[in-house]
Formats: structure tokens, C-alpha cells, sequence
């Protein structure tokens, strides 16, 4: 199926629908801003969470909507964009990291350097908290995002083609409110560096 296309104003038309045709976002993996709650989540919770793992298990998410809109084919957003498909990419990009953090023993002594923080956050993917939360975290972070910029996501596809989120917030506020978390995700994780030595 082709791709609506695009008008001046940045929107495009589903021609797909008929009598229900109506103006939504333009479709393009926004992938960045989902890590805003990663970082907010990992200033808060430290050690208990890995950003590196949460950031995974978006990017595996989006590599779904990135194919579809490189072949130009709507819907862009199909089953890892589901709470099912969400939640199976999760959970199997949860489990590689924490089998790859069980290589690195967190209460080693390290130096306080970007390379020290990494190993110490990757070393957090490998407890079975970090684990719980970088599944429901990725699936939910991802998700509720998505679906309320993009009519295309059925989150509880195969049961339902309903998306009760989209439109819910405005796009301005949705997309201010990730980099808002983003920010002071960052500045409580530049504290947690300086007083720990690590993320
Ligand atoms: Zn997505």
C-alpha cells in the first residue's frame, strides 16, 4: 500500500480511507524521544535500571516502522508496535543484555569515566529488576508515545485495531513533555556520576 502524501504543512492525508480520510502527523521514527523517559528512569532508579538496554529495546521497536516507511508501505507501525509484539522485543532484548551484564561484576572498582559508567550500566541490565523493568518500561514508553501520535499503532492488535490514545495530548505537548523528562533525566544522572562515580 503507498504512503500518503504529504502536504505544505507537514501533514499528510490517508487516501487509504475513503470518506474517513483526515489529516495526521507525518510518519517518521522518532526513536530520540523515547529516550527522554529512559533518562529520567535511569536518574531516578541508578543502578536498578540500564538506559543502554531501554534504549535497545526502542531502537528494535523502530527498526519496524524505519522498514516500512524506507518501502513506503502504511501501516508503518505493525506488530512490534502491539503490546504483544512490544513486549516480545522487549523481553528478548532484556534477556542479551542481561546475559551480556552477568559478564561484568558490578561491585568491581572502577574510575569514574564514560567508559566506567557504561560497563556499570550494562552490568545493571543483568539483575532480574533491571530486567522486569526494561520490558515494561520499553514496552510503555515506546507505546503510549507512539499511539497517541500515530493512528496507525493498534496496541492490542490481534484482538482490536483500536487505538483509544491517538490524538489524546497535543503533538507540541507530547514531544515538550519527553524532552523535559530527557533533561532532567540528564542533570539527575550528572549527579548521580559526580557522587557515585557512575550512572
Ligand atoms: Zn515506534
Amino acid at each position: 500500500m503507498r504512503r500518503p502524501r504529504g502536504d505544505i504543512i507537514g501533514y499528510v492525508a490517508r487516501e487509504d480511507v475513503g470518506q474517513n480520510r483526515r489529516k495526521e502527523p507525518r510518519d517518521v521514527p522518532v526513536t530520540p524521544f523515547h529516550g527522554g523517559v529512559g533518562l529520567l528512569t535511569k536518574g531516578w532508579l541508578g543502578r536498578r535500571f540500564s538506559f543502554i538496554s531501554f534504549c535497545a529495546t526502542q531502537v528494535v521497536i523502530d527498526c519496524e516502522s524505519g522498514y516500512y516507511l524506507l518501502r513506503d508501505e502504511w501501516p508503518f507501525h505493525r506488530f512490534l508496535h502491539t503490546l504483544l509484539g512490544a513486549a516480545v522485543a522487549c523481553t528478548v532484548v532484556a534477556l542479551v543484555f542481561r546475559f551480556a551484564g552477568t559478564a561484568l561484576d558490578p561491585q568491581v572498582s572502577i574510575p569514574s569515566s564514560l567508559r566506567a559508567c557504561i560497563r556499570a550500566d550494562l552490568a545493571a541490565a543483568a539483575t532480574g529488576q533491571a530486567l522486569i523493568l526494561t520490558i515494561v518500561g520499553g514496552v510503555l514508553a515506546h507505546l503510549i508515545p507512539d499511539a497517541i501520535m500515530h493512528s496507525d499503532v493498534r496496541l492490542f492488535a490481534p484482538l482490536s485495531d483500536a487505538n483509544p490514545l491517538y490524538g489524546l495530548v497535543p503533538l507540541a505537548a507530547l514531544h515538550w513533555s519527553l524532552i523535559l523528562a530527557g533533561v532532567v533525566g540528564t542533570v539527575l544522572v550528572v549527579r548521580n556520576i559526580r557522587r557515585t562515580g557512575e550512572a
